[in-house]
């Protein structure tokens, strides 16, 4: 699914540089449920966006479903963005002022798709992640954990073939993480591809494989039942 060799990328500060990914090998292949571990400032997120297209490596090959993705102008990047992949933040990234259904509808409306099957999606995502009932409620009258929820039916309603996670619990306590890191593995038990970056261990080895970053390089890389490298 996921096909990534000798990817480089450094930040340009003025004079300076910093090279963040040295040399990164890493595939992932289709529903699988990856964590990307590491300390803060390792890379974990800028390996994140450059899978997620929302940033561009300076040296490697990524291909995603046997797609290259190099060069690619800002139009067809969102194509593919939109088709491949969903994304899950920490901060949740809902409209305020928008309700728990519309924050759904939203990747159906700029699909185009029409309003009644925006709605009938919507809900059946909505349902899906076990808010039903809150569909009319703002994103100001749900809990953390049911934002996040709000946002993983968001993530999942126009059907990607991978779904990214940044810090999906970073701002949650530790019985909601447990709740939707449940709910990601509901998904993953559904076959859908699901990479986690977390710096959090317990929620890490709620994934099936854990890929470690240090300085730059994946310094490990291993299943979690099996606790067996490979
Ligand atoms: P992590 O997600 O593991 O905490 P990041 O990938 O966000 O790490 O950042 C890795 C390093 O790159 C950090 O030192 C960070 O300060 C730096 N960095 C991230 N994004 C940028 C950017 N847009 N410009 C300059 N430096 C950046
Ligand atoms: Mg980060």
């Amino acid at each position: 699914m996921i096909n990534i060799t000798n990817l480089h990328k450094s930040y340009q500060m003025g004079k300076n540089s910093l090279h963040v990914l040295k040399g990164i090998d890493f595939k992932v292949g289709e529903g699988e449920l990856v964590a990307i571990m590491g300390s803060s400032g390792s890379g974990k997120s800028t390996l994140l966006n450059i899978i997620g297209m929302l940033d561009v490596a300076n040296e490697g090959t990524y291909t995603l479903d046997n797609v290259p993705i190099e060069n690619l102008d800002e139009t067809k990047a969102a194509k593919y963005r939109n088709k491949f992949l969903g994304f899950i933040f920490q901060s949740f990234n809902l409209i305020n002022y928008k309700t728990a259904l519309e924050n759904v509808a939203l990747p159906l409306y700029y699909q185009g798709k029409k309003r009644d099957v925006r709605q009938e999606k919507s809900l059946e995502y909505l349902e899906k992640v076990g808010l039903k009932k809150w569909a009319t409620h703002l994103p100001s009258e749900l809990s953390g954990g049911q934002k996040q929820r709000v946002a993983i039916a968001r993530a999942l309603v126009s059907q990607p073939k991978v779904l990214l996670a940044d810090e999906p619990t970073g701002a949650l306590d530790s019985t909601t993480s447990n709740e939707v890191m449940k709910l990601i593995q509901e998904i993953n038990n559904e076959g859908k591809t699901i990479l986690v970056v977390t710096h959090e261990e317990e929620i890490a080895l709620m994934c099936k494989r854990v890929v470690r970053l240090k300085d730059g390089v994946i310094v490990e890389d291993t299943l979690v039942n099996q606790k067996k490298a490979i």
